[in-house]
Formats: C-alpha cells, sequence, structure tokens
C-alpha cells in the first residue's frame, strides 16, 4: 500500500471573463491552492489571488491534441497523489461544455478526493452583460444550453435539432460561430420562424465585448461583415429584443477605451479599479518601483527629536513606519510632536497607524505647505520621503526659519519592462486612446523607456492625462503635449478629468 498521503482537487469555475465573477469558494481555492492548472483564460490576473509558492501550469489543450486530456488528467492525478491542494480551473462553469465531468470522474477512478465550484457560465454572464435577461416572464419561459461544434452538426449528431429548433423558448449555443449558417439554417428547416431574433455576444463581460444582432434570416451575413470569431455564444429568441431596453454595459462612459496606467504595479489598483467600473480596458504599464532605502538603525530619525513631522505620500507614511517598528518603536513616538499631512490618501494612512494629523495644508505643493505651516521659526521639522522629491518643501521652509531635515527613505527606481515592443506598436498606431502620467517620474521614466522616440510622435496618436500641475509642467518640459488635467493630484480627480474629457467623446 502506498505511504503517501493524497490531496484533494478542486475543480473551480473561472467565471467568463470580468475577473470579479469567480465565486467566492472559488477565490478561496486559489488563496489555498499549492498546483493551479488552468485553461487558456480570458483572464489570466485571477492567478494573482494565488499565494507565491504556487505552481502554475497552463492545461494541455485537448482541443489540439485528443491526447492532451490523458496529458492533463495525469497531471492531475499526479499532484493530489504528492499530497497538494490542487485547483483546476477551467473557464465559465466546469459543468457546462468543460469537461468538468469527465476530469471529475478520473479522479474517483484514481481515489482522489474533490470539489466542484460552479462558475458563472458564459451563457447566462455574456447575455446579462449584453442587457439579455434568458428568461422573462413575457418573453421566454425555457432555456437551453446547446453545443454549436461541428460534432453537434453531423447528421448523426445527438442534438435533437428537429424538436430543440421550437421547444424552447431561449436557446444559447456555444462554440457555434464557426458554423453559425448552418446553425441558423437547421432552426429555420425545423420550423423556428426566420424573424426570431439573434444575438451573438463575442468576449462578454470584458472591455472588448461585442456584440450583433439580426434575425435568424440575416445574422450570419451581418456576422460575416464584422468578421466575428470565437469565443461568442449566439442567443435565439425573443429575449434578444430587450437589450435596446436593458443595455448597460457596454454603454459605460469609458467603454472601449484603452488606458494605459504607468503607476508602480503595488499602487495602480485603485486608479485601474476607477476606470474599469467606467468600463475602460486598463493596461498595466508600470515604469516605477517604490524601493525602501535601507537605513542604519542609528540613521533613522525619531519624531521625538522633532516639532514637526510631514508626510507627502502614502509611502512616506508606511515606509517610515515600518523604520520605526524596525527599532522597536510605534505610533507612541510621534507623542511629542506635531503631525502634518498632504493629501487625503495620506491622511488615510496616518489615520491607519492611529495619528490624526495635527495640520492639513490646502493644496499639495511644496509653496503653499510651507506657507501655510503656522510657526515654524527655529522650529525642528522632518521630512521623510522620496530620495526624488523637488526641493521646493524643505527650501521654503528654511527661507521662513525652520531646521529642516530632509530625509530620503524610498527611492523610485525604473521598471524594465518586457513588453515595451507591443506598447510602442500600440501607440504608434493609435490602438491606446489615453496615457495616464501620475507623477513626475512616470513621465521621465516613460520617456526613457523609448529612448528612440520623439516624445511628440511617440503620443501624438493618444491623449495624455496628467495628476495636476506639478506632473504637467514636466510633461511640457519634456515636450509631451497634455490633453487631460486634473484639478487636484488625486486618483479620484484625475478619473473625473478623463471622464469629462470623454463625455461625450474626445476628438
Ligand atoms: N465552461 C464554459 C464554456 C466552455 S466552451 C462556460 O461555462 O462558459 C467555450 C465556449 O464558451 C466558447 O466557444 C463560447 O461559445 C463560450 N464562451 C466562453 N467565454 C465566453 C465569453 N466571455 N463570451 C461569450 N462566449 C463565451
Amino acid at each position: 500500500m502506498s505511504t503517501e498521503k493524497n490531496g484533494i482537487v478542486y475543480i473551480v469555475g473561472a467565471g467568463p471573463g470580468d475577473k470579479k465573477l469567480i465565486t467566492v469558494k472559488g477565490m478561496a481555492c486559489l488563496q489555498k491552492a499549492d498546483v493551479v492548472i488552468y485553461d487558456l483564460l480570458l483572464n489570466d490576473s485571477l492567478l494573482d489571488y494565488c499565494p507565491e509558492h504556487t505552481l502554475k501550469i497552463k492545461a494541455p489543450d485537448p482541443r489540439i491534441r485528443a491526447t492532451r486530456q490523458d496529458e492533463l488528467n495525469q497531471l492531475l492525478l499526479q499532484h493530489a497523489k504528492a499530497g497538494k491542494v490542487v485547483v483546476r480551473l477551467k473557464g465559465g462553469d466546469p459543468f457546462i461544455f468543460g469537461r468538468g465531468g469527465e476530469e471529475a470522474t478520473v479522479l474517483v477512478q484514481g481515489g482522489i478526493p474533490f470539489e466542484i465550484v460552479p462558475g458563472v457560465t458564459a451563457g447566462i454572464a455574456a447575455s446579462a452583460y449584453a442587457g439579455i435577461p434568458v428568461t422573462h416572464r413575457d418573453f421566454a419561459s425555457s432555456v437551453a444550453f446547446v453545443t454549436g461544434h461541428s460534432a453537434a452538426m453531423h447528421a448523426d449528431s445527438n442534438i435533437n435539432w428537429s424538436q430543440l429548433a421550437t421547444a424552447v423558448d431561449t436557446l444559447i449555443v456555444y462554440m457555434g460561430v464557426a458554423h453559425l449558417s448552418e446553425i441558423v439554417n437547421r432552426l429555420i428547416s425545423n420550423g423556428r420562424d426566420k424573424h426570431t431574433p439573434v444575438s451573438l455576444v463575442r468576449v462578454g463581460t470584458t472591455p472588448q465585448q461585442t456584440v450583433v444582432q439580426g434575425t435568424l434570416e440575416n445574422i450570419a451575413e451581418k456576422v460575416e461583415a464584422v468578421q466575428m470569431n470565437s469565443p461568442a455564444i449566439i442567443i435565439v429568441g425573443h429575449v434578444n429584443n430587450l437589450r435596446e431596453h436593458l443595455r448597460w454595459f457596454d454603454t459605460k462612459p469609458l467603454f472601449g477605451k484603452r488606458i494605459l496606467i504607468t503607476r508602480a504595479r503595488a499602487q495602480a489598483s485603485e486608479f485601474a479599479e476607477r476606470l474599469e467600473e467606467n468600463g475602460a480596458e486598463v493596461i498595466q504599464f508600470p515604469t516605477i518601483e517604490i524601493h525602501p532605502i535601507k537605513l542604519r538603525d542609528e540613521q533613522i530619525p525619531t519624531p521625538d527629536k522633532y516639532n514637526w513631522v510631514i508626510f507627502t505620500s502614502v509611502n512616506a507614511v508606511e515606509i517610515y513606519y515600518s523604520l520605526l517598528n524596525s527599532i522597536g518603536l510605534d505610533t507612541r513616538a510621534f507623542l511629542t510632536c506635531q503631525v502634518c499631512a498632504v493629501g487625503p490618501k495620506t491622511i488615510a494612512a496616518l489615520n491607519g497607524i492611529g495619528i490624526k494629523p495635527d495640520f492639513v495644508p490646502t493644496h499639495s505643493s511644496g509653496n503653499v505647505i510651507a506657507r501655510e505651516l503656522q510657526n515654524v521659526q527655529d522650529k525642528n521639522i522632518l521630512l521623510p520621503r522620496a530620495k526624488i522629491a523637488t526641493a521646493d518643501l524643505p527650501q521654503r521652509l528654511r527661507e521662513r526659519g525652520a531646521h529642516v531635515h530632509d530625509v530620503a527613505i524610498y527611492d523610485t527606481l525604473k521598471v524594465e519592462s518586457e513588453c515595451g515592443d507591443v506598447i510602442l506598436k500600440d501607440l504608434l498606431e493609435g490602438k491606446i486612446d489615453i496615457v495616464t502620467f501620475t507623477s513626475s517620474s512616470t513621465v521621465r521614466n516613460f520617456l526613457e523607456m523609448f529612448p528612440e522616440q520623439n516624445p511628440k510622435e511617440l503620443l501624438s496618436k493618444v491623449h495624455v492625462a496628467v495628476i495636476g500641475p506639478t506632473t504637467e509642467a514636466t510633461a511640457r518640459k519634456h515636450g509631451v503635449k497634455v490633453n487631460i488635467i486634473s484639478k487636484d493630484a488625486t486618483i479620484e480627480s484625475l478619473t473625473q478629468a478623463v471622464l469629462s474629457a470623454l463625455t461625450p467623446r474626445i476628438d
């Protein structure tokens, strides 16, 4: 008998594309996976939920070679038998045209414990994102999921087209784009009214979603005209008429816009989320990385030596606080000094460590901070911040008689990107709508990534959005034309500026 301890396999539905459409349970499985074996997904970023140690394996594709399903089965057995928590991640729902049943059978035969975690299937999700309810009290009381894969088209196929054509109100055909004409012909010849409305939804729930609508009689021609290919579902039935009233996703203000984010990946998520909520496709192209600077214990300035500590960014708060922690101090170290914070995010970060700032200036520029901070004459001021921060703030404070200790606690370093060539091509071909800069260093590093390019030409086909006047000045100094400037130096304000620039449309 084997002494090996068996692991477990979770066969998990990843949902249709929108990464938020995975279930809570599916996400929890990814968070504890030792191994994840994933199919070609519309959204690879789901894999980011896995812990660092997770082994990520792209599943061999059985559509390419039949023997691949055996290879895949072996992979599942091998890792489960080695005692691992294995996630088998599949698009949509694993039991709807997903071979989940076949794979579970292999696990049963191998004596491996498993669970099935359902997912939101494309037939439901892509329809919903197109504004088409698959059932409706007035229009459809039944719905069927059907495969349009070539095997289903053979004369001896086990799909009963002659009855299906008229028996079910809403038909949702998966894998059917390549056989669209045959499918509609079968439906019409088996008695379905040729005027029945039909929709095709391609890559539903993603920012690239496209919908073509017609009738059984003319849909093939319409789809041919726009050269739509898979993956798409075909929806047949009167419910399609509801899209006109219920369309909600592809009408979002930034839908169809591709927006490049250049800020550090660790800080990009909030901005990305705001843009995505408005329908944009976000392309992450980080140009900087934040690196805390190593200080020896005795080099770490402690708050008790100062009258004021000024924080100008979230990074400054987080990195300075972890420095204090590293020498055994915590929030109580701020007991005898006052704290100044610039910007709502910095205030929130301070609140997070239990500090309510004593003073918040009305603006983030160095001049304004120095002007508004009262009684600085002969005061000791600590300024823990980025190495490359501008000299305005300490200079102005010193002019007013303060003793300023400007300490570099982190550096923003340039990132080497692997996808620079793709981005360059997209920029030059106008396939990116907006490039966003959220600090001066993102502008400089971005331009340095394309040393051969003239900044004006590089960005001539896109709109450039910057986060406030300092970044704007840097951009202009480097010859970049700026189209969108946010009122305040915050992500909310920049998102707002992008939205108002694009409503109704930029041209
Ligand atoms: N198990 C999956 C289906 C796999 S079969 C599920 O439950 O969704 C692959 C087919 O699913 C594609 O050919 C296409 O018809 C459909 N499909 C998958 N994702 C889709 C999407 N985002 N939009 C439209 N159709 C999709």
